[in-house]
């Protein structure tokens, strides 16, 4: 596996991007990135200081002040936020209820977009997220959109979350699910869209191991026959 390649996986909510990214960087060796771990990260440190995101001078402020340590561990880039570790937060109700506003910030968005790319001082990279094709590294040669039909993803989050927490209902899942995939393709600033030169692949009714396989097989193939220019 060369060492400078970006494998950008795009998709909307539940569409099995994070198992799928996951494993296919386990298969080929190289370091995953959850670029939507850094939109909850920011959305974190907001509810932390007490920051609407509204106040576009206190939004300023963090993104400025605060100082963002990342590093590999287990294959998976994590990070300190003012040298603590938001990790277990990044998934709470609450976070999740406010990420789709953070991330519709464009100078949120331009700080992330930063941190992301300078990541490539990992070495070869699986990043997953909403834009990272089409923004992030639009010149990658391996971009890849995962979608699924809305009512299989919500039972995959559904499933995903009342393993986590207790009380939860699937209408109210479904619901948040459905308005996050609406405001994260109707914002101005990097919309989800399916990028330019990306592999649509409907996970509906697939196993998570036959979609691994389609994308290694495919980078494989294309790595073995050099049929890719840039990354
Ligand atoms: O992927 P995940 O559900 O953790 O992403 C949380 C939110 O972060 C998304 O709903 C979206 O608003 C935002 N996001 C984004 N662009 C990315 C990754 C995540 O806008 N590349």
């Amino acid at each position: 596996m060369p060492n400078d390649l970006v494998i950008a996986i795009d998709g909307p909510s539940a569409s099995g991007k994070s198992t799928v990214s996951h494993l296919v960087a386990r298969r080929l060796g190289v370091v995953y990135v959850d670029s939507g771990a850094l939109y909850r990260g920011l959305t974190w440190k907001f509810l932390r200081e007490d920051v609407d995101p509204s106040q576009a001078d206190r939004v300023l402020a963090v993104l400025t002040m605060s100082q963002w340590e990342f590093f590999v561990s287990g294959g998976t880039v994590h990070f300190l936020v003012d040298g603590e570790d938001p990790w277990e937060q990044l998934r709470s109700a609450e976070v999740r209820e406010k990420v789709a506003d953070v991330a519709a910030i464009p100078e949120v968005r331009q700080f992330v977009c930063n941190h992301l790319r300078g990541l490539r001082r990992f070495g070869s990279l699986v990043m997953e997220g909403r834009d990272i094709g089409s923004v992030v590294f639009p010149e990658s040669a391996f971009k890849y959109y995962l979608d699924a039909d809305p009512e299989e993803r919500a039972r995959r989050r559904y499933r995903e979350v009342a393993g986590r927490e207790e009380d939860v209902r699937f209408e109210e899942i479904k619901e948040s699910l459905l308005q996050r995939d609406q405001k994260d393709s109707t914002r101005p600033t990097a919309p989800l869209q399916i990028p330019l030169g990306a592999k649509v692949i409907n996970t509906t009714g697939m196993s998570v191991e036959q979609v691994v396989d389609l994308i290694v097989r495919d980078v494989r193939s294309r790595i073995g026959s050099k049929q890719f220019s840039g990354q």
